[in-house]
């Protein structure tokens, strides 16, 4: 359940594997909801088992590194994929073309689309799963119920009352806007920060276009709060004199998007035959750039393990085997990090300056940093590598 991307490759992988797929959406007409993302070169790997890697390179734009620089422009982060190996990239994409090609990919393997339908409950019929919508009507009983409702799921403090979801005090504003000044061209995530207060992003997510993040406080992101978006700017303009052209566009079009994130936590992936998946089931902040990853990493395992198991049971162990340390690892790693980027907590900034600029500096610590933005670590001890083409073995 959830057209988005967690919930729309699972369809895709489980339909091709012969299942009969039924996708439900709260949306009458399901769409993109979000930001520009990175697809890392896990992610990536998930697109070319679903057999659509090349159109999505072709929508976003290769990113071959991530830079950060503080109010003084000296470099703090400076990572760089090629640092794994010479062929690996990671894409930035607008969230509209990858909902596109997930969207298609699924119908076009015969996933039957129930779109409109809010689900807000599940009930247990033997040893299958009914999902109950708002509406009160009953859908299934399904074998396997897989609860992909994003990092504000409706279903998992019905099924996980005591699983845990904490909103972050910190979120963001985001725009995309068009790259006049060809700023995406050096293929860089690059961000600007002045202590931890203060934090702007620029990610280019095609050829021509990049998508702009502002940190700001959740309470200041409120849906009925008015945003200052004048003190923003100027802000903005102060921090990064050398975006002075993106930041110029993105305020005079003003068509800013509010985000926060959640940091999710539950005490195991599934109940009997009802399985989260996604930021479902561990949403976390953007910080490390996962999210979507480890959503469309875990449609493919959940694949994995049901063509590998003889029963739904068996398939979850198979995945809570697979998928657990790497979704814990990375969720625990963005919680941790997070008061470094987005606090009030502005003399954290020193140490985060001090040792990521020596870490950066510090050849087999920069390769371990990349591994783990690359979304390689499975846990704190254990990682995987890239194969001898650069990209990540699924
Ligand atoms: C500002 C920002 C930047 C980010 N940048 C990155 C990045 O660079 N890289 C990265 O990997 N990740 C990034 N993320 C995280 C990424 O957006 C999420 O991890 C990803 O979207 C999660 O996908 P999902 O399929 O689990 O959930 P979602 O994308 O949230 O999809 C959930 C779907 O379920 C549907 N739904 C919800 N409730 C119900 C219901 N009750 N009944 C039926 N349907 C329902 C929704 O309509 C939606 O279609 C970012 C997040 C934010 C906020």
């Amino acid at each position: 359940m959830g057209c988005g991307i967690a919930g729309q490759a699972a369809a895709g992988f489980l339909a091709d594997a012969g299942h009969v797929v039924t996708l439900l959406e709260r949306f009458e007409q399901p769409q993109a909801v979000g930001a520009g993302l990175l697809l890392q070169p896990t992610g990536l790997s998930v697109l070319r088992a679903l057999g659509l890697e090349q159109e999505a390179v072709a929508a976003g734009a290769r990113i071959d590194g991530i830079v950060g620089e503080n109010q003084w422009g000296v470099r703090v982060i400076d990572l760089a994929y090629g640092d794994l190996h010479p062929a690996a990239f990671a894409l930035g994409i607008g969230r509209s073309p990858l909902f596109d090609l997930l969207h298609s990919r699924a119908l076009g393997a015969g996933a039957r689309l129930v779109a409109g339908v809010e689900i807000v409950d599940v009930e247990r019929e033997g040893a299958r799963a009914v999902a109950l919508d708002r509406k009160a009507r009953r859908h299934g009983p399904f074998d396997l119920l897989v609860v992909a409702d994003g990092a504000n799921s409706a279903l998992r403090p019905r099924v996980f009352p005591r699983g845990r979801a904490p909103i972050y005090p910190w979120g963001c504003l985001w725009t995309t806007v068009p790259d006049t000044h060809a700023f995406g061209a050096i293929g860089l995530l690059r961000q600007r920060f002045a202590g931890t207060s203060s934090m702007m992003g620029v990610l280019p997510v095609a050829s021509d276009r990049l998508t702009m993040f502002w940190s700001l406080p959740t309470p200041a992101l409120e849906v009925d709060r008015a945003l200052d978006l004048e003190a923003v700017r100027h802000e903005a303009l102060a921090l990064w004199p050398d975006a002075v052209p993106i930041i110029e566009r993105a305020f005079d079009a003003g068509d800013f998007a509010r985000a926060t994130y959640r940091h999710v936590s539950l005490p195991r992936w599934n109940d009997g035959p009802v399985l989260f998946i996604g930021d479902a089931a561990h949403g976390t902040s953007p910080q490390l750039g996962q999210g979507a990853n480890l959503g469309l990493l875990d449609a493919h395992a959940l694949a994995r393990s049901l063509a590998e198991a003889g029963d739904v049971p068996q398939a979850m162990e198979r995945f809570a085997a697979r998928r657990g340390p790497s979704n814990r690892f990375y969720g625990t790693a963005s919680h941790l990090l997070t008061p470094f980027f987005q606090s009030h907590h502005d003399l954290l900034a020193i140490p985060r300056d001090l040792l990521l600029h020596r870490a950066c500096l510090t050849p087999p610590v920069r390769r371990l940093l990349a591994g783990t933005l690359a979304g390689l670590r499975r846990g704190w001890w254990a990682a995987d590598t890239l194969d001898a083409d650069g990209r990540f073995p699924l």
